[in-house]
């Protein structure tokens, strides 16, 4: 029932990377072993394609979108990271509010519905996991979010 997520992640970013048809570069900094989560696949994969989509859809020609993947103690924090025109700091919690778009003119045509990350939310926190964002105006974005885990999964002793 555990998945790794290492490899899980790694094959959305693979997928993400052989069909954009942009100048942009990935750059990973994964861990490079095996981490296991309980976690409904399809519903990630939906979050985190929208994460991803959202990245590329504000990335400049020649931009970078980083993915990270950091243990904690008791939980994983996965980050996507672009370089895209950013969100002003008053509009950043609104962004995971369902058909919130920072703004109307630009957003028509990037297309869309406004409903991605706030699916992305219901879908996290449902995993009791949290998600949020950083940005900074004209530099880029950054979108975080934690999923719970436990290091040593086969301790069942008590
Ligand atoms: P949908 O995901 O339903 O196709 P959408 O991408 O517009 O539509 P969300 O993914 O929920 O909707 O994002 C909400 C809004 O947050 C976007 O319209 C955009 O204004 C802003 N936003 C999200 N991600 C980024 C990003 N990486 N850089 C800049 N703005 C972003
Ligand atoms: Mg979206």
């Amino acid at each position: 029932k555990d998945v790794d997520f290492t490899e899980f992640f790694n094959r959305i970013i693979d997928r993400f990377e052989m069909t954009k048809s942009q100048d942009v570069t990935f750059k990973r900094k994964l861990p490079r072993y095996p981490i296991y989560v309980e976690i409904d696949t399809d519903k990630l994969t939906q979050v985190i394609d929208n994460i991803i989509s959202n990245a590329l859809k504000y990335s400049p020609e020649g931009g970078q979108v980083t993915f990270k993947v950091e243990e904690k103690s008791d939980k994983i924090e996965i980050s996507i990271r672009d370089q895209g025109m950013g969100i002003p700091k008053k509009n950043l919690d609104r962004i995971f509010e369902r058909f919130y778009r920072v703004d109307r003119a630009r957003s028509r045509k990037m297309g869309g519905t406004g409903l991605g990350l706030a699916i992305a939310k219901e879908m996290i926190t449902a995993h009791d996991g949290h998600i949020w964002a950083t940005s900074v105006e004209g530099k880029g974005t950054t979108i975080f979010f934690t999923l719970p885990y436990e290091m040593s999964q086969e301790d069942d002793w008590s």
